[in-house]
């Protein structure tokens, strides 16, 4: 698998983009949320709207759904030899996600008489049900209350040959929703929310050092972190944990 990360920044990021992913699971290209700063940090990363096979959308804030309408736009406006080729998109989403989802999209698709499943194909997941790309098994876990409480939010999982992947989305009490118990000695990697600064719905690099165990920390990959992130790189190297950089591709 390779990962592109489009931006690793937290919502109000100056420099960073937002936390947005493209996952290459064998031939399909999986867009890992779509947040304001897509527009610039999708063509910055090489890629257009019609490279990306599917979405995954892990909860409703604009950091992580606000560049969603537009790609969806300019998908479904797509022209080939001047003849409208619309392209619609598929995307993942957990269940309870859906009708939430929909309704803020169709502000700004529905009109024309076109609803939008016009543009849009959805693939809904739950606890017990999962997705396959090629050999890459796609799960979700719910974290609803555990990055704002009575939001919904989700996280997942990708399993391929004898590898996992653990991708928390937005976090701040991961001890509520369990996140150890997704992740086991086949698990290369744990994509993890980590602040800079102590806030009520993001996860600190304390908390995020006092959560997991010692023999976990070089499996850490931090994410949606502050601007601010090289005055803390001494503390990430002490900690030995990874650091997701824009546009480091990653392959595991
Ligand atoms: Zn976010
Ligand atoms: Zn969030």
């Amino acid at each position: 698998m390779k990962i592109y990360p489009l931006g690793v920044g937290g919502a109000f990021t100056k420099t960073n983009y937002h936390n947005n992913y493209i996952m290459q699971l064998d031939e399909k290209y999986l867009l890992i949320d779509a947040g304001t700063t897509l527009r610039n940090s999708l063509s910055e990363a090489g890629f257009n709207y019609i490279d990306i096979d599917y979405v995954f959308i892990s909860h409703l804030h604009f950091d992580h759904v606000g560049g969603l309408e537009e790609m969806v736009m300019q998908r479904f406006w797509y022209f080939e030899n001047g003849q409208h080729s619309p392209i619609k998109t598929t995307i993942i989403v957990h269940e309870k996600l859906l009708s939430p989802l929909k309704k803020l999209l169709s502000n700004g698709l529905e009109n024309q008489g076109r609803t939008v499943d016009d543009f849009c194909n959805f693939i809904l997941l739950n606890d017990g049900k999962d997705f396959k790309i090629g050999e890459y098994t796609f799960s979700v876990f719910e974290t609803t209350n555990a990055h704002v409480e009575g939001l919904l939010s989700f996280g997942f999982k990708i399993i391929w040959d004898a590898q996992n992947l653990v991708f928390t989305g937005d976090i701040k009490h991961m001890q509520m929703v369990n996140i150890l118990r997704h992740i086991n000695e086949q698990t290369v990697a744990i994509f993890q929310d980590v602040s800079f600064t102590t806030n009520g719905v993001h996860s600190n690099l304390q908390e995020v050092l006092g959560y997991y165990p010692l023999n976990l920390y070089e499996k850490l990959y931090a994410m949606h972190y502050n601007d601010n992130v090289e005055d803390y790189m001494e503390q990430i190297k002490e900690a030995k944990i990874q650091i997701v950089r824009r546009q480091e591709i990653l392959e595991f």
